[in-house]
């Protein structure tokens, strides 16, 4: 799985990751008592709650109180509403947003990053929008074109590492350069034009694979061609015909493009407005890789902010500054989340931006991975819905227009443009998890998780540190008090077996953020030490200050 070259801190084992998450039930291999199933995983009981957590977490900051209350640009209020819809749509729906034609051509998928490029156009998407391609022809001689192999062994050990991290010649420099030399001495007066260069670079072992090409996006060599159907098919009803042929939605989005129109006429919101929607969605993926983080059955979370075509970039803005602050929030503060803005040239013809939230997954490291896509769809997808259901999607906005002598607006009628801010939970918990995961031998549980209390699926746990003079009637009550106040968010656990420190190190595992451990003293004095999963550090509190400590660190009163 991680088999990045070095980087500039060492990646976390994904190995030991797994087997965490599977020793304290985060995430299990679906159907593994038959062998599993490729591209499926099934959540046990702390990775649901967490899930949930996450899910909740999107759902408060986003519809309940989006953007945490923030003015929108020029003081707008933000305003969200929820739908959920079916994931069997019409299979007009996919016909109308383009998945069914797009996802029907010949592609060659990359194995290591999971990127498609369409077989035909190849090497038109290399010149275009190959960073790393773009990146490493700034070294040659400007006026011949020319290379030398100097400059790409430089450029494979520094500027190459970050942009084509699995590139053969940035994996093995040495080995893929001797190929080369080989080539270039034995046709000295033919010597390679870009494209077979291209074709060299990305060849590790060139006796075993013959010329390979190298994914546009990072480096590695793309898989063959194939008629790729992305979308997977059943049918409604009795018939197994193609009249009767239906879609897993391959996403969310698309729901809330054909209700938009009954949101708009069947509720009070006013634009600018958004309408959020969350569940499953389903990818054939041709090779699910790296755990959750590409997997065929995923969960996604996404928000359609409709705005006026004058305010949508200040929109695009705001949102892509937001998504980002959001998911430094709950935990992925740090060097290994970043904001990439697509270049130009990246954005599709009706996109004024787009950006991705970035997070360095272990097996990404030392590139990065889509956590979520921030675009400005323009009025894409509302166009294409109205061409092809043939009908009117405008919305009619009174508040613009020409003011009228009554003093009202004579109104405007526009498609509005929409801004998707498109997250998808399984990676989201499957980077919380690697961001928290932390490893310390000095203590007695070497490996925790860090998870932010936030998300934590335990909030708390409570032990009594013997089963005997009253203290698991004490513990029994402040875990009462503690579940009654505190049930709605998460998990409040009750231990009573085993020493206390192994009992602490179980939590540590789970990421439960404070431990309350009831012994002697609180039978005398009534406080309790209270142990902090970060530090290691403890601290005596009253019994009755508990519930309000635990309450202040969860934001909740
Ligand atoms: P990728 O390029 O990695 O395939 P994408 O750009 O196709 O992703 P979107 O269509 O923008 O993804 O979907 C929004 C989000 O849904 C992604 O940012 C990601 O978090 C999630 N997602 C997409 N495909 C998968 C998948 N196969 N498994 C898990 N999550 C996914």
């Amino acid at each position: 799985m991680s088999d990045a070259p070095s980087t500039p801190s060492s990646p976390k084992s994904m190995d030991a990751i797994m087997a965490l998450c599977k020793r304290r039930g985060f995430i299990y291999q679906a159907s593994e008592i038959y062998g599993g199933i490729n591209g499926f995983w099934d959540y046990g009981p702390l990775g649901a709650q967490m899930k949930k957590n996450l899910r909740d977490a999107w759902w408060q900051d986003m519809v309940m109180r989006p953007a945490w209350g923030r003015a929108g640009p020029g003081g707008q209020r933000v305003r969200c509403v929820p739908v959920e819809t079916c994931i069997i749509q019409n299979p007009k729906v996919w016909e109308a947003s383009g998945h069914l034609a797009g996802f029907a051509d010949p592609m060659r998928k990359c194995p290591g990053c999971g990127h498609f490029v369409r077989a035909d156009q190849y090497w038109e998407t290399m010149a275009q929008w190959s960073e790393w391609l773009n990146s490493m022809i700034q070294g040659f001689e400007t006026h011949t074109g020319k290379f030398d192999t100097e400059t790409l062994l430089r450029w494979a050990k520094t500027k190459g590492k970050r942009a084509a991290p699995n590139l053969a010649l940035v994996r093995n420099p040495e080995a893929t350069l001797v190929a080369l030399a080989t080539r270039i001495n034995g046709q000295p007066n033919v010597p390679p034009d870009l494209q077979e260069l291209v074709r060299y670079l990305g060849t590790e072992q060139i006796a075993q694979t013959g010329l390979q090409e190298p994914c546009p996006r990072c480096g590695a060599p793309l898989g063959q061609p194939a008629p790729f159907k992305l979308m997977f098919e059943t049918w409604s009803g009795i018939t197994q015909s193609d009249d009767n042929k239906v879609y897993l939605r391959p996403e969310t989005a698309q729901g809330v493009f054909v209700q938009f129109k009954n949101v708009a006429d069947t509720t009070r919101v006013k634009m600018p407005f958004g309408i959020g929607n969350t569940g499953k969605s389903f990818r054939n993926e041709v090779t699910p890789r790296n755990y959750t983080y590409r997997s065929r059955e995923f969960e996604q979370a996404e928000l359609e902010f409709f705005c006026h075509p004058s305010e949508s970039v200040e929109w695009y803005q705001f949102w892509r500054d937001f998504r980002m602050d959001w998911w430094k929030s709950i935990g992925l503060a740090g060097e290994n989340l970043i904001l990439r803005e697509h270049a130009k040239d990246e954005l599709s013809h009706y996109s004024q931006g787009t950006s991705d939230v970035e997070y360095r997954f272990p097996f990404t490291s030392p590139g990065f991975g889509e956590l979520e896509g921030i675009a400005h769809r323009g009025d894409y997808d509302l166009k294409q819905h109205q061409e092809h259901s043939k009908v009117k999607l405008e919305y009619n906005d009174t508040e613009r227009g020409e003011v009228l002598p009554n003093g009202g607006r004579r109104g405007e009628r526009y498609l509005p443009h929409c801004i998707e801010p498109a997250a998808g939970l399984d990676r989201g918990v499957l980077a919380l998890i690697c961001e928290a995961y932390t490893k310390d031998d000095t203590r007695a549980s070497p490996e925790f998780l860090k998870l932010h209390p936030r998300i934590a699926p335990i909030k708390a746990a409570v032990f009594p540190l013997m089963g005997k003079d009253g203290m698991p009637e004490v513990a029994e009550k402040l875990h009462t008090e503690l579940n009654d106040k505190f049930w709605r968010l998460g998990a409040i656990e009750l231990d009573e077996k085993q020493n206390i420190g192994k009992r602490y190190a179980r939590m540590d595992e789970a990421g439960c953020p404070f431990c309350f451990t009831i012994d002697q003293d609180t039978l005398k004095d009534q406080t309790v030490t209270m142990r902090d999963r970060d530090t290691g550090g403890q601290q005596r509190m009253g019994l009755d200050k508990v519930a309000g400590f635990v309450g202040e660190r969860l934001g909740s009163g």
